[in-house]
């Protein structure tokens, strides 16, 4: 970073998007427009830690989401695939990656987007104090999780938020926020596109060009006749 250079505010959005499908995509662009976000960076775990491994190779995964992106409206500066993880000892903590963005960039404020699935898993994650401490978090509704399990899971969490009405917005101890979104619902998973790509069908929420790389590249079990 140079100095005197301001910081920007940037959203991580991680996972394993094994593939990355139009839900992927369409919450980037909400909180990006939302949050006015400078930056949103989408962060391929190399091996992640809370779920099963994936199906496709981190290099795949990867270019699925480079060639994503390249179809988007927002510039590829401001949103953009970052394989950090890549260089990091696995399996792939968060805590790892945001620590390590932080050296290069310690100006730079961090908003942790995750849907309200990994929310309920957080208190799992690896050293989930430090990592709350340098980051404020987005989370995003999905599926039947009720809005009294997400205040549940936020006031539970340690260091814990607790909810201001003023700002409607749950509030940490060190300045830090959490926002949740319950106002777009994305109906989508990546393990519902490997099904259907497995059984030959053409996922409806894959982009084209997400499409494209797994038909050329012949991935979860996509077979051209089928
Ligand atoms: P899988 O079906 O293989 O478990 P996934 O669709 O959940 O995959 P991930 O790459 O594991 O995709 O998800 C990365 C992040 O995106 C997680 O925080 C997850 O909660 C969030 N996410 C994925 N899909 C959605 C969705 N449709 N709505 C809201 N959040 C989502």
């Amino acid at each position: 970073m140079v100095a005197g250079e301001e910081g920007l505010t940037v959203g991580l959005f991680g996972g394993t998007f094994d593939p990355v499908h139009q839900g992927h995509l369409d919450l980037a662009l909400h909180v990006f427009d939302r949050c006015r976000l400078d930056r949103l960076l989408l962060i391929p775990a190399l091996v992640p830690p809370h779920k099963r491994q994936p199906v496709a190779a981190f290099a795949d995964r990867a270019a699925m989401i480079e060639a994503a992106l390249a179809a988007c409206s927002v510039g590829r500066e401001r949103m953009r695939c970052s394989r950090l993880e890549a260089d990091l000892p696995p399996p792939s903590y968060t805590i790892h990656t945001v620590k390590a963005l932080a050296a290069a960039r310690p100006a730079d404020r961090h908003l942790l987007i995750i849907g309200a699935d990994s929310l309920l898993d957080l208190p799992h994650w690896h050293r989930i104090d430090d990592l709350l401490d340098l980051v404020s978090l987005i989370v995003v509704r999905r599926a039947a999780i009720e809005p009294a399990v997400i205040d549940r899971a936020l006031a539970a969490l340690a260091p814990g938020f607790t909810f201001d009405p003023s700002r409607n917005q749950w509030l940490g101890r060190g300045g830090q926020t959490a926002d949740y979104f319950d106002d777009i619902e994305l109906p989508v998973s990546s393990s519902a596109i490997r099904e259907d790509l497995a059984a030959g069908r053409v996922p409806a929420m894959l982009p084209p060009p997400v499409f494209a790389y797994i038909r050329d590249h012949r991935l979860y079990g996509w077979r051209e006749a089928s």
